[in-house]
């Protein structure tokens, strides 16, 4: 059985650029994607999510950014990464899902099902979109009505005449809010904490002090915040409409879930149909449990390049953290084949 410089988990934004860095490096490598065609986590994004609505999608290594045509995210991007693949001869296997990863010695085995492949470092590139985050609240089982997470909207108009509890202080719930507040009953935005508005143009400043920030968690191996939430909410003209409504005053989470509806911290029940959970994403990282990467703080270590885990430096993590955004997630890919290198020179150095 052959044995691989890489095998590249996930065919993403970041596992393409990784895989793309590798190929230059004249690395051997393999790239284990879980869905059935191109696209990652794009090709699942909800159907009202159009060119104009993505903060912007930065350019693949080596080529040109799909831009904002006309057109719904879920099929532009999906087309982009597949002219990609294609172009760039990336050596994409699919649909395979990959459930551990083992620590055999020199090597690393990473296996789907009864199928393995042997390796002699790992870049993992799995995203979030598999790994919806819903929090625990009190009563949450006995809700009469229906509960959605972002990872299932069917678009505004199954949210006609009803009354909606939008949960979450991020660009989601800002974006869905924006759709539901206009064919609802009524909408109810609760977070946990004040949202933050921004005051002024999106700063480019601002978004790199996010970065850091979050490069600082995984650093400290926290787990990770999301970097696309900590830049500060905006309105776009679609979402004027709900603004209008008065869809965007915000509630204080409430205390409990009951069958009707959700009691709010003044005592009162707001009566509601569905409560949509815009509560994001955890990293899709259970496949590595196996290496025992996490620290006490419950993160992945990673070190100041910002790809290495600092438990393993044979595992490089992009898409993670501070690379959780199609920009990052390009650079990660570059740094990861950077820290593939320097790992397989260090081995060699050592058997010399
Ligand atoms: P993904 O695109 O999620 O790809 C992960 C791939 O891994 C998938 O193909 C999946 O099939 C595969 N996979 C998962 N688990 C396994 C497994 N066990 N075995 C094999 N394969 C597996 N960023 C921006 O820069 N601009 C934006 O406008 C923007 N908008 C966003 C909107 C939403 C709603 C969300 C959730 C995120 C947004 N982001 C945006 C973030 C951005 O999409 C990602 O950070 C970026 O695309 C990097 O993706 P990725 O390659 O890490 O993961």
């Amino acid at each position: 059985m052959e044995t691989y410089d890489a095998v590249v988990i996930g065919a993403g934004q970041a596992g393409l650029s990784a895989s793309y860095h590798l190929k230059r490096r004249g690395l051997s490598h393999v790239v284990l994607d879980a869905d059935d065609s191109p696209g990652g986590a794009w090709q699942h994004r909800w159907d009202s999510l159009t060119m104009h609505d993505v903060h912007g999608i930065a350019a693949l290594p080596d080529s040109a950014s799909p831009g904002t045509p006309e057109g719904r995210a879920n099929t532009v991007v999906p087309a982009y990464f597949g002219d990609y693949e294609r172009t760039h001869h990336l050596p994409v296997l699919r649909p395979v899902r990959v459930d551990r990863v083992t620590d055999e010695g020199e090597l690393l085995v990473v296996h789907a099902g009864d199928r393995t492949w042997r390796t002699r470092t790992i870049v993992n590139a799995t995203g979030t979109w598999t790994q919806p985050h819903l929090p625990y609240y009190p009563g949450i089982a006995d809700f009469r009505g229906e509960q959605l997470h972002t990872v299932s909207y069917p678009g505004p108009e199954h949210f006609r005449d009803k009354r909606v509890v939008v949960v979450g202080g991020g660009a989601s719930a800002v974006q869905l809010l924006g759709e539901v507040a206009p064919v609802a009953a009524d909408t109810l935005w609760v977070t946990r904490r004040e949202p933050v508005w921004r005051t002024d143009e999106f700063n480019p400043d601002r978004g790199r002090q996010a970065v850091a920030l979050v490069e600082e968690r995984v650093r400290r191996g926290l787990p990770p915040a999301s970097v696309v939430s900590v830049t500060g909410l905006a309105l776009r003209e679609q979402e004027r409409e709900a603004e209008r409504l008065g869809a965007y005053e915000r509630h204080p989470m409430f205390e409990r879930i009951e069958p009707g509806g959700v009691r709010l911290p003044d005592g009162g029940l707001w009566p509601a149909d569905v409560i949509l959970w815009a509560t994001g994403f955890r990293p899709a990282i259970a496949h590595l449990a196996p290496l025992h990467l996490r620290s006490e703080h419950g993160g992945i270590q990673l070190d100041r390049a910002g790809t290495t885990a600092v438990a393993d430096p044979r595992v490089q993590l992009v898409g993670y953290g501070p690379s959780a955004s199609t920009i990052g997630a390009n650079r990660a890919g570059r740094s990861a084949a950077r820290g593939v290198a320097r790992w397989l020179e260090d081995v060699r150095s050592a058997a010399r």
